[in-house]
């Protein structure tokens, strides 16, 4: 096991930590269905990104048709 060789006082330990706080998201609404979504991603819900569908939804797809 590694041991360190002086102690990290408080001032050092915290003033390394002082850059490790996470930043808050920040959702944007969709603006096709409303629902809160990360600024430049495509919705997660609707699949659209600026008002354009790029990914069609499994939830379309009729799956059952297909397995019988
Ligand atoms: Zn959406």
């Amino acid at each position: 096991m590694a041991v360190q060789q002086n102690k990290v006082s408080k001032s050092r330990r915290n003033n390394r930590r002082a850059h490790d706080s996470l930043t808050a998201a920040n959702p944007n609404e969709c603006s096709n269905c409303g629902e809160l979504k990360r600024p430049h991603h495509i919705c997660a819900s609707c699949g659209h990104y600026d008002e354009k569908e790029i990914v069609a939804l499994s939830e379309e797809i009729d799956l059952e048709d297909d397995a019988a």
